[in-house]
């Protein structure tokens, strides 16, 4: 009875070996991405800036703070494409999230500009969603129709509300917009810590908000609607991101 129930386990782990080899080889051949995902890829969420119909209903800036503003504004306006911002940050988001999705877990704050987030609430489904990062995507405005170029805005130190999450986000908005910067080959307005953003108080992920250029600078504006430069941008914040987090290719 020893020896046939020994041979019998012997059969079964020969059968079990033998089945199993081709499938490991398989996995290995083919699934490198689909094990990197398993053993935790970087999550990433994308808040395409404003939406099509601002807010102004009233929200504390930061939590349990008497200060308030806007909900969510609907932001500035192409003067030579006459689009408005909102339309503007969601495309480059879309393109954003096909660049990001086979390295990166994505998480869409908004596909439709038919929406209502308020900053707050932005900040708060990232954290819920366990974001490894928190990216903001908004394009610029001013009077003066000369100035141009791109922000990289991280939460300020100094702010109690953001104290934690400052230091990884002004380290993530170093190497991104340097990547960014040589992608679009855009001139740079620096590295600006921010207190006064709802969407950086609320937020318990490193965040970063980059703004792509100033809408209201006619040759800024109509190269931010370009599908090649925006293909820049998005491959720039790729680039980026995988140096950051030691993306292997
Ligand atoms: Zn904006």
């Amino acid at each position: 009875m020893r020896v046939k129930s020994s041979v019998i386990i012997l059969v079964i782990m020969i059968l079990l070996i033998s089945s199993h080899v081709p499938i490991r080889a398989d996995a290995s051949a083919a699934g490198s991405k689909s094990l990197a995902r398993a053993t935790g890829q970087k999550v990433i969420c994308i808040d395409a800036g404003h939406q099509s119909k601002g807010n102004n209903a009233k929200e504390p800036i930061s939590p349990g703070s008497r200060t308030v503003k806007p909900k969510v504004s609907s932001g500035t306006q192409g003067v030579a494409t006459g689009k408005p911002e909102y339309k503007l940050t969601l495309e480059v988001a879309l393109k954003l999230e096909k660049v990001l999705q086979n390295d990166y877990k994505v998480v869409m704050l908004r596909r439709s500009n038919n929406v209502d987030i308020s900053n707050s609430e932005r900040a708060t489904r990232c954290n819920q969603a366990g974001a490894d990062l928190a990216l903001r995507l908004h394009a610029d405005g001013n009077d003066n129709r000369s100035i141009q170029g791109m922000s990289f805005l991280y939460p300020s130190a100094d702010s109690p509300s953001t104290k934690k999450i400052a230091p990884q986000s002004l380290e993530i908005t170093k190497v991104l917009s340097k990547a960014v910067l040589k992608e679009t080959q855009a001139t740079s307005r620096g590295l600006i810590p921010r207190s006064d953003l709802t969407g950086f108080n609320w937020s318990k992920v490193p965040v970063l908000l980059i703004e792509m250029g100033f809408m209201t600078n006619r040759e800024e504006d109509l190269k931010l609607s370009q599908a090649a430069y925006q293909d820049k941008i998005v491959l720039g914040i790729k680039k980026g991101l995988d140096s950051y987090y030691k993306v292997k290719k």
